[in-house]
């Protein structure tokens, strides 16, 4: 990204867009449209709202944690009406919940579904194929938006395979990016929704991105984050997704065994909500409760009541620069994050887990030695 600026009307910069937006189409798995903004992440997930959904139209969010939450937020400050299926953040939204509710709605007042497919707060993944497949049991039209935010680039998605209208996604997670491009996979049937209907828009109006192909960017293209993109796309392409979600695979599972070995199996029944964490949480443990709907791009850990989730960052951080994630709105303090999505390997990894190990030391906080060796024995495992 350190080169000089090119033209964005000239050959040699549309050649790079045309590529890089091909090169997006493939890792989406679409073949029908994209369109790019210069934004963050909440920039697309406004423009697939405001886009195809009329003020005051109904949506239906698939709660699953604070991802879920803000998008909620947004939808209704832009004067949308949302209704939460709300669900335990440690498993999210079950299929038949869906059927059942959309079998309800015989009027069709739900114009969306919405669902985060990797809620980063809680370190959970929602089956996005069955959920579709609970909207065609119930015979519902409603369109189906999904952010990809952090699981694109790490863990499999199918836009087109898995029947998503709308999947919003971002440049900085799997796609191991600078922060500011964001895009939106667009479907034909949503595409055709955009035309006559949605909410006042400007910036974000796909009519006039469409103008020219494969678009054009309100005001000045941003020239630099497109060099950064096409060399992450070529990382991508020379690695090989299915290879790139088998190595987040692998990872995931030893940090998961690093976890389940801190905590010595223990597993408590809490549940959480929006409200916060019901319930004792005696010893350390994973978030998620089934290992089915658990994350391969980040981990979230439960620490035992008492002890202060924020402090353990502070000490990985100042002790050791290793920057753990938050626990983020009722879960602060409660619970750190390990984030082993995009550029990371065995070693790197192994890294991570033994500063946590030692920072757990550091605070007292009570837990099974020996962590790091449930991850390298899972590893050579997973190599074996
Ligand atoms: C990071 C993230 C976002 C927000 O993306 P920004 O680029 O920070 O706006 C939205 N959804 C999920 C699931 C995320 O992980």
């Amino acid at each position: 990204m350190a080169r000089p600026t090119l033209d964005f009307f000239a050959d040699e910069f549309l050649a790079i867009q045309r590529r890089v937006h091909a090169a997006l189409m493939q890792v989406l798995k679409t073949e029908q449209n994209l369109l790019m903004y210069a934004a963050n992440g909440h920039g697309a997930w406004e423009a697939a709202l405001v886009n195809v959904l009329n003020p005051g139209s109904l949506v239906l969010m698939l709660e699953s944690g604070r991802f879920s939450e803000s998008w909620s937020e947004m939808a209704r400050a832009l004067g949308y009406d949302v209704e939460t299926l709300t669900a335990d953040w440690r498993t999210g939204v079950a299929p038949d919940a869906l059927a059942e509710r959309l079998r309800r709605d015989t009027g069709h007042a739900i114009k969306a579904v919405l669902a985060v497919h990797n809620e980063t707060s809680a370190g959970t993944t929602l089956p996005i194929a069955e959920l579709r497949r609970a909207i065609d049991d119930a015979r519902h039209p409603a369109l189906y938006m999904v952010d990809t935010i952090s699981s694109l680039g790490s863990m499999d998605f199918r836009m087109d395979g898995w029947g998503v209208d709308l999947a919003v996604g971002g440049s900085q997670k799997g796609l191991m990016m600078a922060t500011g491009l964001s895009f939106t996979g667009i479907s034909k049937r949503a595409l055709e929704m955009s035309e006559g209907r949605g909410a006042r828009r400007s910036y974000w109006d796909w009519k006039e991105m469409r103008s020219v192909a494969p678009q054009r960017f309100p005001g000045t293209t941003p020239v630099h984050l497109f060099y950064g993109l096409e060399a992450s796309l070529d990382l991508i392409a020379d690695e090989g997704l299915e290879a790139i979600f088998a190595r987040h695979t692998r990872l995931a599972r030893a940090t998961r065994a690093a976890v389940a070995h801190w905590g010595g199996g223990a597993r408590s029944g809490v549940r959480i909500t929006s409200k916060g964490i019901e319930g004792r949480v005696g010893a350390i443990e994973l978030l998620p409760r089934e290992a089915a709907r658990a994350s391969d791009s980040v981990t979230a850990i439960l620490l035992p009541d008492g002890h202060d989730a924020n402090h353990l960052r502070k000490i990985a951080l100042d002790h050791y620069n290793v920057s753990l994630g938050g626990g983020l709105s009722v879960l602060a303090g409660r619970v750190f994050r390990i984030g082993h999505m995009g550029d990371l390997n065995e070693p790197m990894l192994l890294g991570a887990l033994a500063t946590v190990e030692m920072a757990l030391a550091d605070c007292a906080i009570p837990h099974q030695a020996g962590g790091v060796g449930a991850a390298i024995a899972e590893l050579r495992r997973a190599s074996a």
